[in-house]
């Protein structure tokens, strides 16, 4: 039988049979409505509040503030647009980076075109995002800072924390000259009886911060608090979950409208009758996950160090994309020069070996990758880029065959290549 090697984990994952057992009963015997007040509905509304806790409990969150979406997609849609239209009033600048995933470059396109101004900053060769150029871009109007915990494409890890320092500086300096200023009409009406840290938040000018964690989850251990994010976006279908189900984490406090009108599900947050197994799936996918989570990261760790080893001892003329060390424990995106990414594609995927040459969604256009070109590659280098995401499934055999494979489709390719030998 044909070899076939999945190393596209960065796209999607296959979903565990655990999660698809767990997801089952609620697609025929507890098909409740969990807004019905029957049986029925109250069971599907406990099992989706389990699965809430269960997502919390993955990133250190408190179960209220876990959002159910549709994916990665909306998550980061919702933490952009609802932020910036809930503080349109004090400010209209929002900051990220030139690497986001389209999910969010796409939602600040949008936001530009109704007024708000977007700095998208640079990052180095290696895609580190410098703390220094946050600090720089924030301006009186910023409200919102959206900078990804792990690039999809190359993998690499920004410095969050330090990001969020700086953001949270910013925060104080705004926060000790609210005080400073004389006490809201409220207090000094004294018609409403709240207290001083009522009324600071009530007038807060603070700048959130988001972080689209959809690769890290299930990879890397997450804590909200830690990173001292306000919103952190996470799908499900990325860590061996079911498709189309993620979340948004909100922190208490943070200033967002819904984009979603209708129904009063999600506490008013998001309208729509919940996808039940989904939800299920994505609870029982956080807890499978959790375990173990630090022993997985260190086994793909040392297979990605070996596939890029490999490569980097088998062909000539290549360069690994993204940080070195700073990068996540399943990736591996190389440039392989004088041919086309796509081309060593289709011969990998005769070869039995299913691999990306970008993100999944920009592997079908043919433009260049944005992260590419965002570290300095020319276009035509960009081009000769392949990715290799490693996960659950993958062993020390497959890596094996690849770096039997790849250096022969490369030899193969190059012969023909009127670029190679020039
Ligand atoms: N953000 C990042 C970093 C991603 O890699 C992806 C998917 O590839 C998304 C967002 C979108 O997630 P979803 O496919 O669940 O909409």
């Amino acid at each position: 039988m044909k070899k076939k090697i999945y190393l596209d984990y960065a796209a999607t994952t296959p979903t565990d049979p655990r999660v698809v057992e767990t997801m089952l009963p609620y697609f025929t015997k507890s098909f409740g409505n969990p807004s019905s007040i029957h049986s029925f509905g109250q069971e599907a509304k406990k099992a989706i509040e389990e699965a809430r806790d269960k997502v919390a409990n993955l990133i250190g969150a408190k179960s209220e503030e876990i959002v159910f979406t549709s994916g990665g997609t909306e998550a980061d849609n919702f933490a952009l647009k609802g932020v910036a239209f809930a503080n349109e009033k004090r400010g209209n600048h929002i900051v990220t980076t030139a690497i986001e995933h389209h999910a969010v470059i796409e939602a600040c396109k949008f936001l530009e075109k109704r007024g708000f101004k977007v700095t998208y900053l640079p990052v180095d060769g290696d895609g580190l995002l410098n703390p220094e150029d946050i600090k720089k871009a924030i301006t009186d109007k910023t409200i919102l800072i959206s900078v990804m915990h792990a690039n999809n494409e190359i993998g690499t890890i920004e410095p969050i924390e330090e990001i969020a320092k700086i953001i949270q500086e910013e925060n104080d300096r705004r926060d000790s000259s609210l005080r400073s200023e004389s006490p809201s009409p409220e207090r000094s009406e004294g018609r409403q009886a709240i207290s001083n840290k009522q009324s600071l938040l009530l007038r807060s000018k603070r700048i959130y911060f988001h972080s689209d964690a959809v690769q890290t989850t299930g990879y890397l251990p997450l804590d909200v608090d830690k990173l001292n994010v306000d919103l952190l976006s996470m799908s499900s279908h990325k860590l061996c979950g079911p498709k189309g189900v993620g979340a948004l984490y909100i922190r208490k406090g943070t200033r967002i409208i819904s984009f979603m009108n209708g129904g009063e599900q999600e506490r008013k947050r998001r309208a729509s009758t919940e996808n039940v197994p989904g939800i299920v799936g994505f609870g029982r996918a956080c807890e499978i996950v959790k375990d173990g989570m630090d022993e997985e990261a260190k086994r793909l760790t040392s297979l990605r160090d070996r596939l890029i080893e490999g490569i980097l001892e088998r062909i000539e003329a290549v360069r690994l994309n993204g940080h070195p060390a700073r990068r996540l424990p399943n990736n591996v995106n190389v440039s392989i020069e004088f041919i086309e990414g796509e081309s060593m594609l289709l011969n990998l995927d005769l070869a039995g070996v299913a691999a990306s040459t970008g993100s999944a969604c920009s592997s079908s256009a043919l433009e260049a990758s944005h992260v590419l070109l965002a570290i300095g590659l020319s276009p035509e280098i960009a081009h000769g880029s392949l990715r290799f995401t490693l996960g659950r499934g993958t062993n020390e055999e497959d890596i094996n065959y690849v770096l039997e494979t790849l250096p022969k489709i490369v030899t193969r390719l190059r012969a023909m290549s009127p670029l190679y030998n020039l």
